[in-house]
């Protein structure tokens, strides 16, 4: 199959080119159609307040209904068929898609997360941020603009972003990030606890959330030393004044153990897995776990 890709440009598949390379090369031709063919779809996993087993708020992430990807009917069942971030979200970055892309996901849960409130006025929003998009210059504008164009106020949506991406390129980070405060969102730091820490950067970026990596609970037995790294972070993060979420809580255990540390809030299976936006809404009527 030979693909069409910008004018006068036309890809040939040589027989001798690699399976992998192959691959590659349609993902990219697919993916650069995705978002105009309307194949991107968000699915929404509760944050829960640990003590009351409530849903307070929801973070999107990204799903890829791409073609061919699963069975028909899959298509319309998420997450089965669907294809994972992982999948595309490393080439959407290497590429420069990942700007457009982080715009959609943006607009369309901000715009989805200003309906529910209308019903569950509490409700917030977490949308994981990448590098690239950082130091895209318009991406505070589009912030802004997500905001006015939702009514969703800035307090309601928490941005996350991972140490590594604000350890690469720090000056770049510390300029949007002082905007992003400016316009009063939140910002969380993702998967704490895997990146390269340098902790003083806490003080200095206008963070107020702490997301503790799965890879400290996940294990079936936490070792002494994995609670020995989560009671320091939900400890620090009392004295910085700022929220804790674990990551991955896979079991009722691990629930009342993190309960028992004094983590505020968490996410995992165990509590709720991510949801389609049509179940969003029952999620929130009552409390999920106890
Ligand atoms: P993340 O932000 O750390 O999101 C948590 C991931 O853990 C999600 O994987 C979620 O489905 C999964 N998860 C939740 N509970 C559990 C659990 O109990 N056990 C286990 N093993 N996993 C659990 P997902 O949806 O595949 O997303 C992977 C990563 O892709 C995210 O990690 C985030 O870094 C990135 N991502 C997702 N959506 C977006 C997006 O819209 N934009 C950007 N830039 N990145 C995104
Ligand atoms: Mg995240
Ligand atoms: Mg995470
Ligand atoms: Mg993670």
């Amino acid at each position: 199959r030979a693909k069409k890709d910008g004018p006068g440009k036309v890809v040939v598949f040589e027989p001798a080119m690699h399976a992998e390379a192959l691959a590659r090369l349609t993902l990219t031709a697919d993916l650069k159609h995705a978002l105009a063919a309307d194949q991107f779809r968000l699915l929404y996993q509760p944050l829960i307040h640990l003590d009351s087993g409530r849903a307070t708020g929801v973070e999107a992430l990204i799903r890829w209904a791409r073609p061919g990807s699963g069975s028909p009917a899959a298509a319309f069942a998420p997450p089965a068929g669907f294809v994972p971030p992982a999948g595309f979200l490393p080439l959407a970055e290497e590429n420069g898609m990942i700007t457009d892309i982080g715009r959609w996901v943006l607009r369309t849960a901000g715009a989805q997360a200003a309906e529910w409130r209308r019903v569950f006025p509490e409700l917030t929003l977490n949308v994981n941020v990448s590098g690239r998009q950082l130091t895209d210059p318009q991406f505070a504008a589009d912030v802004e603009r997500t905001l006015t164009d939702t009514g969703l106020p800035a307090a309601a949506i928490t941005l996350e972003l991972t140490e590594s991406v604000l350890m690469s390129d720090p000056r770049t980070a510390v300029a949007c990030l002082a905007d992003l405060r400016d316009l009063g969102v939140g910002l969380a730091i993702d998967d704490f606890g895997t990146g390269y820490s340098s902790l003083s950067y806490l003080q200095r970026l206008p963070v107020d959330e702490l997301k503790i990596d799965r890879a400290f609970i996940s294990r079936a037995e936490p070792t002494a030393a994995d609670l020995a790294v989560i009671r320091t972070v939900v400890e620090l993060a009392r004295t910085l004044k700022l929220r804790t979420v674990v990551e991955g809580v896979e079991t009722g255990e691990q629930h009342a153990a993190m309960r028992e540390l004094g983590c505020d809030h968490g996410q995992g299976y165990h509590l709720c897995r991510p949801l389609a936006p049509e179940n969003i809404p029952a999620a929130f009527a009552q409390p999920l776990v106890v």
